[in-house]
């Protein structure tokens, strides 16, 4: 049966008023459960955090982690402070919103891709020497830039230039970068960290196996090849 598109346009405008109780939603063996109880975001943005929560997990899921969790909620909560996280234990297939972020911000929706990987990564622990957290959140831009649905709505991209200040370490969308340059370098890479972050024997030797040579000798030549504009001892004076 084909559904023609003002069909789902009504459908998708008939439900409001009812997200508090609204029924989950499935998708290729997914089940996703949506709750604000408050009503704080509009349809538009539950629309679109919903199409970027199936688009980006159910991708994430079967490049990374096949056994991630098949029944993920998602919590808009106004009385969270910050933007977004994924909880550990019990809450580790829970993703709780701060709404005022995405009010003031709503074209920022592919956070939601960001959180979905992390849903996916289920490490064992978070911050530690086998977790390295600088990787986690890396690994976790990586995928939102991956597989989110319109990051340029939200003035978001992985940088293209390397920094003075910038690291390898740095975290978030620096390691980003950087991962998805080795990942081209080295197809599979990313995935392989993950695993290896998932099943708790990550360790930096593990750079020279996968890649070839340390991760400080690979962030270098990155370095070197995306060039840094500012550098100090480049001088265009006579
Ligand atoms: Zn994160």
């Amino acid at each position: 049966m084909t559904r023609r598109p003002a069909t789902v346009l009504l459908a998708s405008l008939c439900c409001a008023a009812a997200f508090a109780g609204e029924a989950p939603l499935v998708r290729d063996g997914v089940t996703l459960a949506y709750r604000d109880d408050a009503g704080a975001l509009g349809a538009e943005t539950r629309g679109k955090i919903v199409e970027t929560f199936f688009s980006a997990y159910l991708r994430q899921r079967a490049d990374f982690n096949p056994a991630a969790p098949d029944r993920v909620e998602i919590v808009v909560d106004p009385g969270y402070d910050g933007i977004a996280y994924v909880g550990d234990g019990d809450g580790r297939a829970t993703m709780t919103i701060n709404p005022a972020w995405l009010v003031e911000r709503p074209g920022d929706t592919d956070l939601v891709a960001h959180e979905a990987m992390h849903i996916v990564q289920a490490y064992p622990d978070y911050d530690s020497e086998r977790t390295p957290v600088w990787l986690v959140e890396g690994i976790a831009d990586y995928a939102r830039d991956r597989y989110g649905l319109d990051n340029a709505a939200g003035g978001w991209a992985l940088p293209d230039a390397v920094g003075p200040e910038h690291r390898y370490d740095s975290g978030y969308r620096v390691t980003g970068a950087f991962l998805e340059w080795a990942e081209a370098a080295h197809p599979g890479l990313v995935a392989r960290l993950d695993a290896a972050l998932r099943e708790g024997r990550y360790a930096p030797p593990l750079w020279r196996e996968l890649a070839g040579e340390d991760v400080d000798r690979l962030w270098a030549r990155y370095a070197r090849e995306r060039g840094d504009d500012t550098d100090p001892t480049e001088t265009t004076d006579p």
